[in-house]
């Protein structure tokens, strides 16, 4: 791994040359830079060269994306990291790219897939282990002046990513509602963003009852944090719709979910510090968007708690009032997330009037049966934002599937004792529970879009992409996408 991943305008001559080459060149390619044959120029396949140059393989040239661009961008770097280069350019074979390639949008992808290769989590490696060695610095650079300039954009954009990941990956016992405040606090002071902290007192002042009741029975009490962004043009220097956009980012934030009395079963428990990453989704997201200073208000909530067993625990059978007075019957504690999104949803429409709002959240195990760690689930009745989250999907890979939310699925929420259930014992569609839910706390007139990432948050072994596994980042792009859209349109 390096340490950073500079971006070049002019890549120095001593850098060494990243060939990308596609399969239906490779025989011409080798022949013309005098290279043994044995190459087939399959997406992400590397070899180093005698003259120390490096081949990176695209694959077909007609089925080039956004997906063989990433691939090769991570499998390059973990190449020049075992080269030990310190400067290296990419430079296009003749034929590699069609005419009317889209340059500017391939260099952002392989400069992506080259910063999220290069994440590791070393923090808490301990005298047990020998540590990798780091790099220093590696200048990367284009031949091609629209790609250089994408790459530019998508190494920015991993480092968002990656400081997402980290948070994502920072265990339970560090990393506390209490902790994420004060990353979050930390990543305002530095990117000019304000931040506060709804306390627990605060919170139970307020009546937030969802967020109160879940977070309770842990010694480290939950809270909401609010971190605004405020672009300085708001007004003349911002174009259009975007001045009268308020984009609401509210992501899911448990930092630990034992599932509470309803307790997970013990295997079931390994991997929930990941029960986060809606949130850590969310501050990526931010990252990105004052990095980028983005002509866009953007507000993020971040519900945070602990999901734990005590004397003070709330249990099934409890009845709670939310935020907005909406009472809650809990019939299953393991259903927390949607409480505390539920209190900071009502909250964000009734006090910050926002135009749009996305939620994030590892909402529902039964969205990763229906989908898998392909996509992640999307709920969303407005057609506009619904077009703009399923687009910013595809372009940034961080793909959503629509899931319908009817009003036969509110019903199926109702409670015999108190207005809604948190969850239906019928799995009747699982996944659709947790956005019928949320709908509850939305103001209807606010469009409103529910993704839910409980399938992609995290993968257990390495895939082309993410080459360390734990935590991708997913929903740092896709967010970030979406508060873009709404800055140039
Ligand atoms: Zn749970």
């Amino acid at each position: 791994m390096y340490s950073s991943i500079n971006s070049v305008a002019k890549p120095s001559r001593q850098s060494l040359h990243i060939h990308l080459v596609v399969s239906e060149e490779i025989e011409r390619t080798l022949k013309r830079i005098g290279a043994a044959p044995g190459f087939a120029g399959d997406n992400g396949e590397t070899r180093v060269l005698s003259d120390g140059s490096l081949l990176v393989g695209l694959g077909k040239r007609e089925s080039i994306n956004g997906l063989t661009m990433r691939t090769a961008g991570g499998k390059a770097i973990k190449a020049l990291e075992r080269m030990k280069a310190r400067f290296a350019k990419v430079t296009f074979e003749e034929g590699t790219l069609a005419k009317d390639a889209d340059r500017l949008a391939f260099g952002a992808q392989f400069g992506e897939g080259a910063g999220v290769a290069n994440w590791q989590f070393a923090t808490y490696r301990g005298s047990a282990s020998t540590r990798k060695k780091v790099n220093g610095t590696l200048a990367l650079g284009a031949t091609d002046r629209d790609f250089a300039t994408g790459l530019a954009t998508g190494l920015r954009i991993a480092e968002s990513v990656n400081y997402s990941r980290t948070i994502a990956a920072t265990p339970p016992n560090i990393c506390t509602p209490a902790w994420i405040a004060s990353q979050a606090q930390k990543l305002a002071r530095s990117h000019r963003m304000t931040c506060r902290v709804i306390s627990y007192a605060e919170a139970r002042r307020l009546g937030m009852g969802g967020l109160t009741a879940v977070g309770m029975g842990s010694e480290a009490k939950p809270c909401i944090v609010v971190l605004d962004w405020r672009p300085a043009k708001t007004g003349r220097g911002t174009r259009g719709a975007a001045k009268d956009v308020h984009l609401c980012l509210v992501g899911k934030t448990v930092t630990y979910d034992t599932g509470g009395y309803s307790l997970k079963v013990n295997n079931g428990m390994k991997g929930m510090k990941y029960d986060k990453c809606g949130g850590t989704a969310v501050l990526g997201a931010m990252h990105a968007i004052a990095t980028a200073k983005l002509p866009v208000r953007v507000t993020a909530l971040l519900p945070a708690a602990e999901n734990m067993v005590s004397g003070d625990s709330y249990r099934p059978d409890d009845i709670i009032t939310l935020f907005n007075g909406v009472t809650v019957e809990v019939t299953n504690t393991d259903a927390e997330g949607r409480l505390v999104l539920a209190d900071a949803l009502a909250w964000a429409c009734k006090m910050l009037k926002p135009s749009h709002i996305v939620d994030m959240a590892t909402l529902t195990g039964g969205v990763v049966v229906a989908l898998g760690s392909w996509c992640a689930g999307l709920m969303c009745t407005d057609a506009d934002l619904r077009g703009r989250v399923e687009r910013s999907g595809q372009a940034t890979g961080d793909r959503v599937w629509h899931l319908p939310l009817w009003t036969e699925h509110r019903e199926h929420m109702r409670s015999q004792h108190a207005d809604i259930i948190n969850s239906n014992p019928s799995r009747l569609g699982h996944p659709l529970q947790g956005g019928a839910f949320l709908s509850y706390f939305v103001d209807e007139k606010v469009p409103w879009a529910h993704v839910d990432i409980a399938g992609v948050a995290s993968v257990d072994g390495s895939t082309d992409v993410y080459t360390t596994p734990g935590p991708t980042g997913f929903g740092v792009k896709l967010l970030y996408d979406v508060a873009r859209g709404f800055a140039v349109s």
